[in-house]
């Protein structure tokens, strides 16, 4: 018999010379080649992944970190310097090979003495609205690193209806098209993590999957190791093909409100302050913002799990929004509210111009409405909607914001549903 004219067009093997032959459009391959091509596939795709994505890290000092900070975020000093500390040994550690020195105890032994620098992962509290997202992504933005957001409240305990914990990494995976070296220093933004403190003292009446099962899932994922990623999130399934993120140079910032946790603070403050000579001023002082002297104890007290604090070793708080604070989040920061304001305006060739008690009026309504700064943008829609609509198709090239039109405007406004009770 003759033999076969059927051939890999890659290797040239005939057909009797192999096991199988795949036909393709105008040629045939064999088991050995599509093994080989594979390979070549699969030494590609790692060598990317080392290193060779061009993506640079900038790290900055943690005073112009602060700085940098200060030009966004109003007020909130306490929280910045820690923050910038924070980030600046992260990255210290992260842009050193892995640290040793030698200290030579006898002149003709060196000992080599690991120093590992640990994670300094942190924790934020504060309530809604007073700026711990905007410090993470301002951060992250400086340093030129990926930055996700995630929110807690999405995860269950593996195996149960939700999201797994891992998904936290797609976000960070998309945000920088899926370049792992990236992803890998980059930023994780937590938030509502006091969403998942543990609902009961006692964890044998039901499974808590989450609450404590999810603290209980970001535990590997906060203290660095190589995780298995489904690239477009959601539930991990067999058949799926996974990228693996080493999350050891990841940094993750948590946030939440903890409500209630003052309660926590005050019994433990004035417990320690028993037989102190604490004076009547003093106490009211203390009473009046109780999160700055928020430590582990309390979020542990409030129902985060040690371990999970121990992966999470910086806290810090962010001060209620005042007046003044407010005041100055309307038109100081470099792209604060009203600035964007006047540059729309501008762009159709309107000058806008604000009186100084429309400001006022902004943020009262603001605090009045319990909104926070989050709210003041809201108010500046309500106020400013009919003038955006009109002024385009007008000839008027000067727009005078008094208070008596912006009460005028915001009275009308739909924003009156959301007055918090
Ligand atoms: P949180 O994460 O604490 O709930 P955000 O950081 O999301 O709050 O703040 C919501 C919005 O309010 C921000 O986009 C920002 O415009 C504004 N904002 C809040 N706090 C500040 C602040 N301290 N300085 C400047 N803007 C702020």
């Amino acid at each position: 018999m003759a033999k076969s004219t059927l051939h890999c067009s890659f290797c040239g093997r005939n057909r009797d010379e192999v096991k199988i032959l795949i036909a393709g459009q105008e040629g045939h391959i064999c088991e050995g080649c599509v093994d080989h091509a594979r390979e070549i596939v699969e030494q590609e795709v790692t060598s990317k992944q080392d290193g060779k994505s061009g993506f640079k890290l900038t790290v900055k000092k943690p005073m112009e970190l602060k700085k940098h900070l200060d030009e966004y975020v109003i007020g909130q000093d306490e929280a910045k310097k820690i923050l910038s500390v924070a980030v600046y040994n992260h990255y210290k550690r992260l842009n050193q090979a892995p640290a040793s020195i030698q200290t030579a105890k006898n002149k003709k032994e060196p000992v080599v003495e690991e120093i590992e620098i640990e994670k300094s992962n942190i924790i934020m509290a504060g309530e809604t609205g007073t700026g711990k997202t905007l410090l993470a992504k301002t951060i992250a933005k400086l340093l030129n690193v990926p930055f996700a957001i995630v929110d807690a409240t999405v995860f269950t305990e593996a195996g149960y209806v939700g999201e797994d914990v891992e998904s936290i990494l797609t976000r960070l995976l998309q945000v920088c098209n899926y370049d792992v070296p990236a992803a890998e220093k980059g930023i994780v933004y937590i938030d509502e993590i006091d969403k998942i403190a543990r609902k009961s003292d006692n964890p044998s009446i039901t499974r808590d999957v989450s609450g404590e099962g999810v603290q209980q899932g970001l535990l590997k994922l906060l203290e660095g190791t190589e995780v298995l990623v489904p690239p477009q999130g959601g539930r991990k399934h067999p058949d799926q093909k996974l990228i693996k993120v080493n999350t050891q140079h990841i940094l993750f910032i948590c946030g939440g409100a903890f409500d209630g946790v003052d309660k926590i603070i005050a019994r433990r403050v004035n417990t320690n302050s028993i037989g102190f000579n604490v004076n009547k001023q003093m106490q009211d002082d203390m009473k009046s913002n109780l999160l700055r002297f928020i430590n582990a104890q309390d979020l542990k007290s409030f129902g985060l799990i040690p371990e999970l604090l121990g992966r999470l070793p910086i806290v810090t708080h962010l001060n209620p929004l005042d007046k003044e604070t407010l005041r100055a989040i309307l038109v100081q920061p470099k792209n604060a509210l009203i600035k964007q304001y006047v540059k729309l305006f501008e762009i159709e060739g309107i000058t806008l111009t604000i009186e100084d008690e429309v400001y006022d009026f902004m943020v009262e309504k603001a605090m009045e409405y319990k909104l926070g700064a989050r709210g003041l943008r809201s108010i500046c829609e309500s106020i400013l909607t009919d003038a955006m609509f009109e002024m385009p198709s007008s000839n008027e090239k000067e727009f005078k914001l008094t208070a008596e039109y912006a009460k005028q405007k915001f009275d009308y406004a739909k924003i009156k549903m959301l007055k918090v009770a």
